[in-house]
């Protein structure tokens, strides 16, 4: 493939995706009025819904005052409720499995809490050494609030030498032979770094296989790829609401707690008053009376105005829906492929997410030889009007999100990096 501009405006006409319900902020250089904007997968941009959604709910906090909790338009007190159905939809669960709160790693601690649950010679947390690194604390801090050393008790699986992404077999295999010694597998649903899809299914039948917990972040994941939690058996997830599902910077998380655990007493929480069954909550009785649902593990009142941008972000995956989402996504990162194709050779640069369809997300991510990753994403954004994401000391992430990103954004960012490398 030659890069060739009007293919790629032929595309967006033939495939438009939705970004006309979408605010794209302006470019920053170069000669095209809106930025080709490559980093929804570090904070989606704002549906041009959310702001009569914000507004309505100021209005009803501005009239109702404390009665907004039963009165507003969209009622404070059971709009997490609300919301965990569409997330629920997202992720492949039931909406009872499903809560909305906090953020992505308070979550996970919570869910840690509950599932890690070392014993005798079966303590380990497994993770992959390109995890992000708040999952990394995360786990090092939960084994050491048992006691063990975070050195020897976190094992970083790694990719083969040579290879960029860690390979599902490799997985399997190291619970085939050492499994009997893990407790708890945390991995990314998709990498946030190489942007690697990981078969969650496989992997999580074989953690079971070997007696392990399994639990998932899915921060890059959902919205970004059909996912079945429920059906995989998959014991816990969390994922943050702010990246793909574009509900907004600081926008609470959500988490997935899987059937089979629901309503087991044998199952310990950090319980607070949130977590109480919504019928006696206001009963205010010295014991907690937890319902047989995710919504057992909120702790805390919550967060009603970052909440809001959730109900039309998520409405706008029920109409597009994830299969039709899904297969532009993979149209687009294999035209974006395709681009940096045309561009790569004799350049320093080297595409580090897999090649096939089926075991990557919305992400390309890039290696860069020369110079810095981050300044080259400021000349990227300065002198092309391209948004990138770069992690230091070497890879640029390009994420092509399917409900808003066009084709000419591709074509844009192969073309800088063409003009910059
Ligand atoms: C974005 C991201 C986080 C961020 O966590 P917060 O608690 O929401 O700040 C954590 N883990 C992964 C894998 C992420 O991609």
């Amino acid at each position: 493939m030659t890069l060739d501009e009007t293919d790629a405006l032929r595309r967006d006409a033939d495939d438009p995706g939705r970004r006309h319900m979408f605010l794209v902020p302006p470019a920053s250089g170069g000669r095209y009025e809106e930025a080709a904007y490559l980093v929804g997968n570090s904070l989606g941009l704002q549906p041009r819904a959310v702001r009569d959604e914000l507004a309505a709910h100021l209005d009803d906090w501005a009239t109702l005052g404390v009665e907004g909790h039963w009165e507003a338009h969209d009622p404070w007190l059971s709009l997490p409720q609300r919301l965990a159905v569409p997330s629920a939809r997202l992720v492949g669960a039931r909406p009872e499995e499903t809560v909305v709160m906090n953020s992505l790693t308070v979550n996970l601690h919570l869910l840690m809490i509950s599932f890690y649950r070392p014993s005798g010679t079966r303590t380990r947390i497994v993770i992959e050494d390109a995890a992000f690194p708040s999952d990394s604390y995360a786990v090092r801090s939960q084994a050491a609030l048992h006691g063990l050393d975070p050195e020897t008790t976190v094992v970083r699986l790694r990719p083969r030498a040579g290879e960029d992404a860690l390979r599902t077999e490799d997985v399997v295999g190291y619970l085939r032979d050492s499994g009997d010694t893990v407790a708890l597998l945390l991995l990314g649903g998709v990498n946030y770094l190489t942007g690697e899809l990981v078969d969650i299914a496989a992997v999580t039948e074989a953690g079971h296989a070997a007696g392990a917990i399994v639990g998932w972040d899915l921060a890059h994941a959902a919205g970004n790829v059909e996912l079945r939690l429920h059906d995989w058996g998959v014991d816990f997830a969390a994922w943050c609401n702010y990246k793909y599902l574009n509900s907004g910077p600081g926008a609470p998380g959500s988490a997935f707690v899987h059937a089979r655990h629901l309503g087991d007493p044998a199952v310990r929480r950090l319980d607070g008053w949130w977590g109480n069954d919504e019928s006696t909550r206001f009963e205010m009785a010295p014991v907690n009376r937890p319902p047989a649902t995710a919504d057992a593990w909120q702790v805390s009142t919550p967060q009603t105005l970052a909440l809001a941008p959730m109900t039309s972000a998520l409405q706008l995956f029920d109409e597009a829906g994830m299969p039709r989402l899904r297969a532009r996504s993979v149209r687009l990162t294999s035209y974006l492929m395709d681009a940096l194709d045309a561009v790569t050779p004799g350049r320093p640069l080297d595409v580090i997410t897999p090649r096939e369809p089926g075991r990557r997300g919305a992400q390309v991510s890039v290696r860069v030889g020369g110079q810095s990753a981050g300044e080259l994403a400021k000349r990227l954004r300065f002198e092309h009007g391209v948004l990138v994401d770069s992690r230091e000391p070497d890879v640029v992430r390009l994420a092509p999100v399917p409900l808003y990103s066009s084709y000419h954004d591709c074509w844009r960012a192969a073309a800088a990096l063409a003009a910059l490398c």
